[in-house]
């Protein structure tokens, strides 16, 4: 660091993103993304016309995008928000309603504690039951900002609904986020909610079941009042935040809704696959209603089968925190990416 650097930012602790490495070809299933392109027109829409667009600055507002989203959940343009990438909508929720500090459980998505420290808010981690799901009771009438991934990650496990709706009744006075990167793949969505109360916030994103993770697109939404506290933050650090090509190619792939979620159909498929397999071999595997699974084997620590598998060009998600360290995380990819997996652990565990 500079000699420069705010001193409030010293002890910042970033956020490790999952490793991309280009030293050779790997089977990823580190990060979660999608084995499968996006839709045509995705493909074909991003054409020279498009791009010779980009000298001109892209509609910050993304009226058209907005629309698209809002027809396709059945809610108003003013109730939907975009960002690069639901991380920026993250961002921005600890920003503006951490004033009174945030609760999550102390296995979840890893970037919660980073934007806390970033934005000076105190939080409070609630740990999973020893079974790692959610203890609903701990987010019950409590005045901090409470933010829950359904499906939580890295377990893939979700919480039921009537939980999450007595969590944001419980009070109405703080705000309550429900992250769903991973709803497509099987869970269920708290929208509904959104129109109910006015303090709850659904955040999605394109990343994961609409193969976009490099394209950056992210939306959130939310009673008016809550977009409006995004919006503020939005026009007051960066207007343009979802750049032209991303915006277009969001929209085409509303359009083709259907081929997402064919392909999110063949994810569930895959992942009950790879749970039938890994069970056979002796695996525990808990129960993911997302596009990945979280494993652990009596035979082999979590770090030596990281270790093994990366050897055989097959990268998967490994913890080193000590109450997840015997686990690791993968993501469900082809069906012929998963056979090949298995065979690595086969061999593996065969000690080959
Ligand atoms: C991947 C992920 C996100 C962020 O995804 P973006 O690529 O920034 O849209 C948010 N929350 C959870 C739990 C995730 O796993």
């Amino acid at each position: 660091m500079s000699k420069f650097l705010n001193d409030k930012y010293l002890s910042l602790e970033r956020y490790v993103p999952g490793e991309q490495p280009q030293d050779k070809k790997y089977i990823k299933l580190n990060t979660n993304e999608s084995p499968f392109p996006p839709s045509p027109k995705v493909i074909e829409g991003l054409n020279k016309e498009e791009k010779e667009k980009l000298c001109l600055y892209c509609d910050p507002e993304c009226k058209g995008l907005k629309k698209a989203l809002a027809d396709l959940y059945g809610v108003k343009a003013e109730n939907v928000f975009l960002s690069n990438g639901s991380d920026d909508i993250l961002n921005f929720a600890f920003m503006v309603w951490g004033k009174d500090g945030a609760i999550f459980p102390d296995i979840t998505y890893g970037f919660y504690t980073v934007f806390c420290d970033l934005h000076g808010v105190k939080y409070t981690q609630y740990p999973l039951k020893d079974d790692f799901s959610i203890n609903a009771d701990d987010y019950i009438g409590k005045k901090e900002f409470a933010v829950i991934a359904n499906p939580n990650a890295p377990t893939g496990m979700t919480m039921e609904m009537s939980d999450i709706e007595k969590i944001v009744a419980s009070n109405p006075d703080r705000v309550v986020l429900i992250d769903e990167a991973y709803v497509d793949f099987g869970g269920e969505s708290a929208l509904p909610l959104t129109e109910k109360y006015d303090n709850i916030l659904v955040c999605q994103t394109f990343s994961k079941s609409r193969s976009l993770a490099g394209a950056r697109l992210g939306f959130a939404i939310g009673n008016k009042a809550l977009i409006e506290d995004l919006d503020l933050i939005k026009y007051s650090t960066n207007p343009y935040n979802v750049n032209r090509l991303t915006q277009k190619a969001g929209e085409y792939a509303v359009e083709e809704n259907e081929y997402y979620v064919n392909n999110c159909k063949k994810i569930v498929e895959n992942r009950e696959y790879t749970q039938r397999e890994l069970e056979r071999l002796g695996f525990r595997v808990l129960d993911s209603k997302a596009n990945f699974i979280f494993v652990k084997s009596d035979k082999i620590s979590g770090g030596d089968l990281y270790t093994a598998l990366k050897d055989r060009g097959v990268l998967v998600r490994h913890f080193t925190r000590e109450r997840i360290k015997d686990y690791n995380r993968v993501t469900i990819g082809s069906r012929e990416q998963m056979e090949k997996f298995i065979g690595c652990v086969t061999d593996i565990l065969k000690g080959e």
